[in-house]
């Protein structure tokens, strides 16, 4: 149980890598915050499934990362009933799919907001806590897109960019403190987020869907596999760890060769 008595919080958590990697942190003994859109019979399902396997509480806060002022009562939430956050994972975003000149507006505002704008918040608020306790680990789970872009996801790759630079920055700031920020970059998971997004990659491309999980997504990955939730959830494992204490700063590949190229 290397998280007994530990607290964690995964943005966007209802679902695909973020669940994957509550369910881990889970089973390393952290009480966990979920957080994320769906169905509340199913939320609800996922929190009783988690606590009763792991002997952990789990609470859900459906704060829309999108809003500063629910972020805010997210973590004011998570403090009070569980002390502090010691394990924050950045994992909630959204993507979309359209050539710059066509992008729409509320589409880049929201992908900012949710993708790299909600890491600030988060981050800015746990911060005094891990301080005072000397002791944090935040990962950020960017993309392969951090460190490369494709055609027609601007504000994807803008803000997956952008994270890897916040996560640079914040780690020199509280390198001291005995807490370490990392950003995680997948390639292609199969998850909601993908398998949404492979219509109007078909259309912006003009080829059919099995064409784009061939040619654009699995042609960008080496290994031609997707990578796995339970891999992206082994890594953050990992990172939060005692062992990975010496690893801060670091933006990490985990895209089956695709940044190789
Ligand atoms: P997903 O769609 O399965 O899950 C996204 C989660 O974010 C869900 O829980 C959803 O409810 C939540 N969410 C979306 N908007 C939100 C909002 N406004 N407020 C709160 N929660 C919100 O997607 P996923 O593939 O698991 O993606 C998780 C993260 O991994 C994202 O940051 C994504 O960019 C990144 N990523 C995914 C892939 C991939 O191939 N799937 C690759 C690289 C990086």
């Amino acid at each position: 149980m290397i998280f007994k008595g530990k607290a964690a919080l995964v943005t966007g958590s209802t679902s695909g890598i973020g669940l994957a990697i509550a369910r881990e942190l889970a089973a390393g003994g952290a009480h966990i915050v979920l957080n994320g859109f769906g169905d509340a019979g199913q939320i609800a399902e996922i929190r009783r499934q988690i606590a009763e396997m792991h002997g952990v509480t789990v609470l859900y806060d459906g704060a829309d990362m999108s809003r500063p002022d629910a972020i805010e009562a997210m973590m004011a939430r998570a403090i009070g009933e569980l002390g502090g956050i010691d394990l924050l994972v950045n994992n909630a975003g959204i993507q979309h799919v359209a050539p710059v000149d066509e992008f729409p507006l509320d589409k880049w505002d929201a992908i900012l907001a949710i993708n790299l704008s909600a890491a600030f918040h988060t981050t800015r608020l746990a911060l005094p806590a891990m301080k005072q306790r000397g002791f944090g680990r935040i990962v950020n789970v960017a993309s392969a897109h951090a460190l490369v872009a494709s055609p027609y996801k601007s504000a994807y790759v803008a803000a997956k960019h952008g994270i890897a630079g916040l996560t640079k920055t914040v780690a020199l700031e509280v390198a001291e403190a005995g807490i370490t920020v990392n950003a995680l970059c997948p390639g292609y998971v199969l998850t909601p987020l993908v398998s949404k997004q492979i219509p109007d990659t078909a259309k912006a491309r003009g080829i059919s869907e099995e064409a784009v999980v061939r040619d654009v997504l699995l042609a960008a990955q080496p290994t031609k596999k997707f990578v796995t939730v339970e891999q992206v959830a082994a890594f953050t494992s990992f990172l939060c760890s005692e062992a990975a204490a010496s690893i801060t700063g670091a933006v990490l590949p985990i895209e089956g060769g695709w940044t190789a190229h």
